[in-house]
């Protein structure tokens, strides 16, 4: 595996990749649910390509852009272990200059749900993703269906911007318990975990109620918000594969999304009906 940290290192090691690139970008602290990025990846293309970078533009002001977990050893073992061909942890220097010019998210698509609890977090998000796919130049770039509306965004942008990239979209990963993996979850403590439990739980529940015939959105909607109690409640929303809200749910058409806090961690999940 070639570890590059300058740009210059990375085009050398681009030079070298033989046919179709695939591409997983992270902010490291590796999990299992990375490694099935990189597992699927590696799956369909020759070369695999993953980056580390926390990304200080999708971090809004007060957010935990310090502690936010680095852990940089571990993860390049795990890369190694998966056969990652190419790894790329840039130096914030290497990817930001001086007054730039930056992409910026959908204005309606971009400041809903996790746009309105996180301002600019998607402008940051979609500006980073983009100048990696410049470098990095991917056939196939993978996301995380855990971030679904990050994963949307990316795609909208992709196609946007003519970037011939195809977006491949990857399913959860979870615990055994159901808990949806996330660099994030380090910050929870033993108690926190159970109470995190929670999330997956309330969709859980929420699909219990759609196989028993309940299609109604409010009903699933005040479900999930009994079995989230006592978290705090970012938000529950049941939208189309467009992001915008449904009364209904239709089978192939509906994601369920939530939002909650547990003690100081932000955490979000859902379900792709
Ligand atoms: P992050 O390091 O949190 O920026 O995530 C990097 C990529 O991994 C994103 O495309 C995420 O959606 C994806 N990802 C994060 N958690 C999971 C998970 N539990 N299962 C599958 N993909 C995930």
């Amino acid at each position: 595996m070639i570890i590059a940290r300058g740009i210059g290192e990375l085009k050398n090691a681009l030079r070298s990749a033989g046919g179709s690139v695939g591409f997983a970008p992270t902010m490291g602290a590796l999990h299992a649910g990375h490694l099935s990025l990189v597992e699927r990846a590696k799956k369909e293309n020759e070369f695999v390509v993953v980056s580390i970078f926390v990304n200080p533009a999708q971090f809004s002001a007060g957010e935990d852009f310090e502690k936010y977990p680095r852990k940089e050893e571990a993860d390049i073992a795990l890369c190694r272990a998966a056969l990652v061909d190419l790894l790329f942890i840039p130096k914030t220097e290497e990817i930001y200059g001086e007054d730039e010019p930056a992409i910026r998210a959908p204005s309606i698509g971009g400041a809903i749900y996790e746009g309105k609890i996180r301002p600019l977090h998607f402008d940051g998000a979609l500006t980073v993703v983009m100048k990696l796919f410049n470098l990095i130049k991917p056939q196939r770039a993978y996301f995380g269906k855990k971030d679904a509306q990050q994963l949307w965004l990316i795609t909208k942008m992709a196609k946007s911007f003519f970037t011939d990239i195809e977006i491949i979209p990857c399913e959860t990963t979870r615990e055994i318990s159901g808990l949806a993996l996330s660099s994030r979850n380090a910050y929870l403590s033993e108690s926190e975990k159970n109470e995190a439990l929670k999330l997956s739980s309330s969709l859980l529940e929420a699909s219990k109620l759609i196989k028993k015939n309940e299609t109604r959105s409010l009903a699933i909607v005040q479900a999930i918000g009994e079995v989230l109690k006592p978290l705090t409640i970012d938000y529950i929303a049941i939208v189309d594969r467009d992001f915008k809200p449904i009364d209904t749910i239709k089978k192939g058409e509906t994601i369920i999304l939530i939002a909650a806090r547990v003690g100081a961690t932000r955490l979000i999940d859902n379900m792709w009906i």
